[in-house]
C-alpha cells in the first residue's frame, strides 16, 4: 500500500528514506496545529502566520523523529550491528537494523538511546523557548513550545512498555537478560504492546465518538498499527528461530524451467507459460544466467506485439536484489524478501544458475515445522 519511498539525504553514512505516506501525517500536524494549538496558545496573529508555524511544527516534527531514530541507529552501529538506514512512514520513523541485538545489554542500550535523544532535545527546545521569552508570546515562541512538547511526547510514548515500541524492546532485553530466554521475553513484551495497542483502538473509537474525529482515528490507527507489529515480531522472531542456521541450498528448488533470451514472447507464452505454468522464468543462454522474464514483464507488452519482441528485450537482468548465493544463510534470504517484497530468489553460484528460493517452499516448510513443535509440546 505505502511502498513509495525515496531517499531525503544521508547522513552519518546512514540513508534517511521517506516513504510518501509520511507527507499524510506531516500534512495532519500542520493543519491541526494550524487550526487548533497555535492560536489557542499565540492568539491574534494572522492567518497565514498559523499557517506558517504550521508547517515549521511539520518540519520540527520531521527533524525530531530523524533524530530519535539516527540515535538508536548511531548506538547500534556502536554496538557492532549492521542498519540499512532511518524509514520515515505515516506512524512515525523505524531504524531499520540488518542484524537483530545478539545479547541484551545491547538491545537495552539501542532502545533508550532514542527516548534520551528525544527528552535531551525537548529540553534544549524548552530553554530556547524560554530565552525567546514566554511572557511575550510570539510565533517563534509558539514553535519553539510545540518542538519541546512534542519531544516531550515522542520520549514518553516510546516509553510504554510494549513491544515493538523502545520501552517494549527494554522491557524485552531486561526479561532475555533475567531469564534467558528470548522467546519468552519477546511473548510477554509483545502481549503487552498488543494490549496497549487494543486500549489504544478502544480510546480512539471513545474519542471518536464524542465528536473529536480527527484525533480519534488517529488514535485508532496507532492502535492498529501497533497490534499488528506487536503481533508480527513474535512471528517473526518463531521464524528466525525455526531457519536459522540453515542454508539457501536446503529450501531451494533445483528443477527448474528456464528459457532462452532468443524466444520471442509469443513462444514465451505459448511453450512455458501455458504448458509448464509458472510465473517466473530464469533467463539462461550458455549456461550463464542473464535475468528473469515474468508475467509481470509480459503484460507491458501489448498482445500484437509478442511475435516481434524477444524475451531478452523485456526480461530484468540479474542483480544482487533477485539473486542469492546457495551457502547464504535462509534467514538472510527472508529478510530480504520480507524487505523487497520479491517472494523468489535465483540461486546463483559462479554465474551458474542453481535452482529458485521461493517464499511459499519457506512458508510451507515453517508451518510443517510449527506443526509437529505443536504436537510434541
Ligand atoms: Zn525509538
Amino acid at each position: 500500500m505505502f511502498t513509495r519511498r525515496f531517499t531525503l539525504f544521508k547522513l552519518f553514512g546512514f540513508e534517511v528514506k521517506l516513504d510518501l505516506s509520511w507527507l499524510v501525517l506531516g500534512f495532519l500536524v500542520a493543519w491541526s496545529l494550524a487550526q487548533g494549538m497555535f492560536p489557542s496558545i499565540v492568539p491574534g496573529l494572522a492567518r497565514e502566520t498559523y499557517w506558517l508555524m504550521g508547517v515549521a511544527g511539520a518540519f520540527g516534527l520531521l527533524f525530531s523523529i530523524i533524530f530519535h531514530e539516527l540515535s538508536h541507529a548511531l548506538v547500534a552501529r556502536r554496538r557492532g550491528l549492521r542498519m540499512h538506514g532511518i524509514t520515515l512512514f505515516i506512524f512515525g520513523g523505524v531504524a531499520e537494523m540488518a542484524d537483530e541485538p545478539r545479547d541484551a545489554k545491547t538491545e537495552f542500550l539501542m532502545a533508550v538511546g532514542g527516548p534520551i535523544a528525544s527528552f535531551v532535545l525537548a529540553f534544549v527546545f524548552y530553554q530556547l523557548y524560554l530565552f525567546v521569552g514566554r511572557d511575550t508570546p510570539t510565533a517563534v515562541s509558539g514553535v519553539l513550545y510545540y518542538f519541546a512538547f512534542v519531544n516531550l511526547l515522542l520520549g514518553a510514548f516510546n516509553l510504554v512498555p510494549g513491544f515493538p515500541l523502545d520501552g517494549g524492546r527494554m522491557l524485552r532485553a531486561a526479561l532475555w537478560g533475567w531469564k534467558k530466554d528470548l522467546r519468552w521475553a519477546t511473548r510477554v513484551s509483545a502481549a503487552i504492546g498488543g494490549g496497549f495497542g487494543m486500549a489504544l483502538i478502544l480510546l480512539g473509537v471513545l474519542v471518536f465518538v464524542q465528536g473529536n474525529f480527527v484525533t480519534g482515528m488517529w488514535y485508532f490507527l496507532i492502535g492498529m498499527f501497533l497490534r499488528n507489529a506487536a503481533g508480527m515480531s513474535y512471528q517473526q522472531l518463531l521464524v528466525r528461530d525455526a531457519i536459522k542456521g540453515e542454508s539457501v541450498r536446503r529450501f531451494m528448488n533445483p528443477q527448474i524451467v528456464t528459457v532462452d533470451p532468443g524466444i520471442t514472447v509469443a513462444r514465451l507464452v505459448s511453450d512455458f507459460v501455458y504448458q509448464s505454468h509458472h510465473k517466473a522464468y530464469p533467463v539462461v543462454q550458455y549456461d550463464r544466467l542473464m535475468g528473469i522474464v515474468s508475467t509481470d514483464q509480459i503484460k507491458t507488452v501489448p498482445p500484437p506485439e509478442w511475435d516481434r519482441r524477444t524475451v531478452h528485450e523485456i526480461m530484468l537482468p540479474s542483480t544482487s536484489d533477485n539473486t542469492i548465493g546457495p551457502d547464504t544463510d535462509v534467514l538472510n534470504a527472508w529478510n530480504r524478501m520480507s524487505r523487497t517484497g520479491k517472494s523468489r530468489l535465483m540461486v546463483v553460484e559462479n554465474k551458474k544458475l542453481l535452482g529458485m528460493l521461493a517464499l511459499s517452499d519457506l512458508m510451507k516448510f515453517l508451518a510443517l515445522k510449527f506443526d509437529l513443535e505443536r504436537a510434541s509440546g
